[in-house]
């Protein structure tokens, strides 16, 4: 298996003119560029929206990941944003088709910086999180192609190991301290 690499790193030829001339423009950057004809392509991070749902005992509503990477760990209804979309927008849509829930008082929580493999791609993706909160939970429900199970945890003794990415176990410390007055 090869490494996983960066997404310039996967760039061989100039996608404008075919030329092998590529390199980052300046020492240490980012972007594509050609040296032929000067086309230049960056690659800044995606962005991800998640929610931390916590019933009313303080158990956090987990869903097992059906799909690599990290499949079988604990993640929390999320996932990337979609063109056009706000932060906001995305959450709510994807905690719908993940566990068919409806939010309320979606407040933004913390944001952390995540490295996400992918069929041999580094993404560089902000992970954002928000904290919620629903009417109900009887119509919660997986939607099997992402999810394989729901879970309500205890965020203050479930092991960090669990967790799908380091983003998610840096919320879930936010999450747990003292500092933090939003829990409900
Ligand atoms: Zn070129």
């Amino acid at each position: 298996m090869p490494l996983d690499l960066p997404i310039p790193d996967h760039f061989r030829y100039c996608p404008r003119c075919g030329s092998q001339s590529l390199g980052p423009a300046e020492p240490d950057r980012n972007p594509v560029h050609c040296s032929a004809c000067g086309f230049t392509l960056y690659f800044n991070p995606s962005s991800s929206a998640g929610a931390l749902i916590l019933d009313s005992a303080g158990k956090l509503l987990v869903v097992k990941r059906a799909r690599e990477p990290a499949k079988g760990k604990f993640g929390i209804p999320g996932g990337f944003v979609d063109p056009g979309e706000s932060l906001e927008e995305t959450v709510a849509r994807e905690v719908r088709e993940e566990v068919n829930l409806e939010l309320r008082n979606l407040r933004f929580f913390a944001s952390f910086p995540n490295d996400y493999h992918y069929k041999g791609v580094i993404y560089a993706v902000t992970d954002t999180y928000f904290t919620a909160q629903v009417d109900s939970f009887a119509s919660l429900a997986p939607e099997h192609d992402e999810v394989t199970g729901i879970q309500f945890v205890d965020p203050k003794t479930t092991p960090p190991s669990q967790y799908a990415f380091d983003s998610l176990r840096a919320a879930v410390k936010r999450l747990n301290g003292p500092q933090n007055l939003s829990t409900p």
